[in-house]
């Protein structure tokens, strides 16, 4: 049984192995800076927040301007295959 989603907004994935820098990146649609120290709210709304072995596997945030959902992965040094 699938569910359809209420909001077919798109969902973009971010690498963050693959950002240089304090892992900060622009919004994959809008473009607009998205930096993890941001706790404004402003630019993005955490929606998700998945933790493995006590540590952050994947985030999943919303972007403000344009609405897209961004997940966020890569947090942990090593890759699951
Ligand atoms: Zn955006």
């Amino acid at each position: 049984m699938k569910k359809e989603a209420a909001k077919k907004s798109m969902i973009y994935t971010i690498d963050l192995t693959k950002i240089d820098g304090d892992g900060a990146f622009s919004c994959p649609k809008c473009g607009s800076m998205i930096s993890p120290d941001d706790e404004t709210e402003e630019v993005y709304q955490i929606i998700e927040t998945k933790v493995k072995n006590d540590e952050l596997a994947e985030l999943t945030l919303a972007c403000n301007k344009c609405g897209s959902t961004i997940r966020l992965v890569g947090f942990l040094s090593q890759p699951e295959s």
